[in-house]
């Protein structure tokens, strides 16, 4: 699809590349607004901002190594009805996966809005970004980005990015609309500018972009970093599996939940308008817990949390993209990204699905195959 352009490097500034980019986009109207990370103004924290006014650009940071929220359920948020305008979402990889996601499950649509998605870095987790980042974030996501694209993790002060990043495997936009690359890419000169579809490429004409070659080494640069991924995520799989085997090691794995939510909350693909967990069908009579204690000796309060994270697991494994944000914002430092990753791997593996891949896969459950799991269900010839 279409032919790759590039976006020109000055001073090896890549931030203000993509800032006076954006800024052109807005000024030639070929926009009314951006969806964009951007620092805030009053704290050294970025945070998605919906922009109209080409001068409100000049903090946006969409490599800023942090994601304080899955941003496809602000993108799902703008445009679950029709917005009167067209809208520039700058998304991750993961945020654009939950994004693809919420359109199936038809809690967004992608009339009015252009997907541009930029090879994705990585991120810490929220507490560790508050530790490391200096008075000017800029300063930090460019020692970031530099580490990143030079081979390096991307450390700073001792700090890895989040275990969600490290086992990540779709770092690469593949599905947005237009792609900007940075793997494999002389980034010092200039990056990578690709439309993914027809709507992309009808977007980029109007942006009057040079037309480049893709790297040659791209490719050999963006398997190397998969096959490193992969090689994380299933020793990560292998050590969860072993760590969740049972019911007996999973209650000692969820023993400190204190059933706040907050993980169903940061989920960008749990969207239930009315969850099990908010209605009075888990608050028991006071009696009931007594008689629980009675029976066994003693309970752990809260009680249900296990079979909270079995329910959440068994609504939306099929959907889960591996943001990492449920572990993100956890209080008590669960790893709960870990067990939703590994269940999610192996039940949208049964279905020959993979959330977030295409808008025209089915999620699994809205349809079925006559010839189905019949190993299972015992119907097989
Ligand atoms: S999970 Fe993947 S796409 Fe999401 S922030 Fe981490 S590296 Fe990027
Ligand atoms: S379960 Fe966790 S890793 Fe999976 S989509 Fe939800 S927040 Fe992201
Ligand atoms: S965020 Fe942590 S403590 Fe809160 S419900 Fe989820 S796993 Fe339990």
């Amino acid at each position: 699809m279409g032919g790759t352009m590039k976006i020109e490097v000055e001073n090896n500034d890549i931030l203000q590349s993509l800032r006076d980019f954006f800024r052109s986009l807005l000024e030639k109207k070929a926009i009314d607004a951006i969806l964009v990370p951007q620092k805030l103004p009053m704290k050294n924290m970025v945070m998605p901002m919906l922009v109209t006014d080409a001068k409100d650009l000049s903090h946006v940071d969409p490599l800023a190594p942090v994601f304080p929220l899955n941003a496809g359920r602000m993108a799902a948020r703008l445009t679950k009805k029709p917005i009167g305008g067209k809208i520039l979402v700058v998304l991750r990889t993961c945020e654009l996966r939950a994004f693809i996601e919420l359109v199936k499950l038809k809690q967004a649509r992608t009339e009015e809005i252009i997907l541009l998605g930029i090879d994705c870095l990585g991120a810490f987790q929220n507490r560790d970004y508050f530790e490391l980042v200096g008075d000017d974030p800029s300063e930090t996501t460019r020692l970031f980005h530099e580490s990143v694209l030079a081979g390096e993790s991307g450390a700073i002060k001792g700090f890895e990015i989040a275990p969600a990043c490290q086992t990540c495997e779709h770092p690469i936009p593949e599905q947005a609309d237009i792609l900007i690359g940075l793997y494999g890419v002389d980034t010092h000169h200039n990056l990578l500018v690709q439309a993914n579809t027809q709507s992309g490429e009808d977007f980029l004409e109007g942006a009057h972009l040079s037309p480049a070659a893709s790297p040659s080494r791209r490719k050999a640069v963006v398997d190397a970093l998969l096959k490193d991924r992969k090689a994380r995520r299933d020793a990560m799989f292998a050590n969860t599996r072993q760590q969740i085997d049972g019911i007996e090691k999973l209650t000692t794995y969820f023993a400190n939940c204190v059933n706040c939510y907050n993980c169903r909350v940061a989920c960008p693909v749990c969207y239930c308008r009315e969850c099990v967990f908010s209605t009075d069908v888990f608050e028991h009579e006071p009696s009931q817990y007594l008689g629980w204690s009675k029976r066994k000796g003693m309970i752990k309060m809260p009680t249900d949390t296990v079979f909270y994270h079995l329910t959440r697991l068994a609504h939306m494994s099929t959907a889960c993209i591996g943001c990492g944000q449920c572990s993100n914002a956890c209080p008590n430092d669960i790893p709960v990204m870990e067990v939703f990753r590994t269940i999610a791997h192996r039940s949208q593996k049964a279905f020959g699905y993979e959330a977030g891949r295409s808008l025209d896969e089915k999620p699994p459950l809205s349809e079925f195959r006559e010839k189905e799991f019949e190993d299972i269900v015992g119907m097989g010839d």
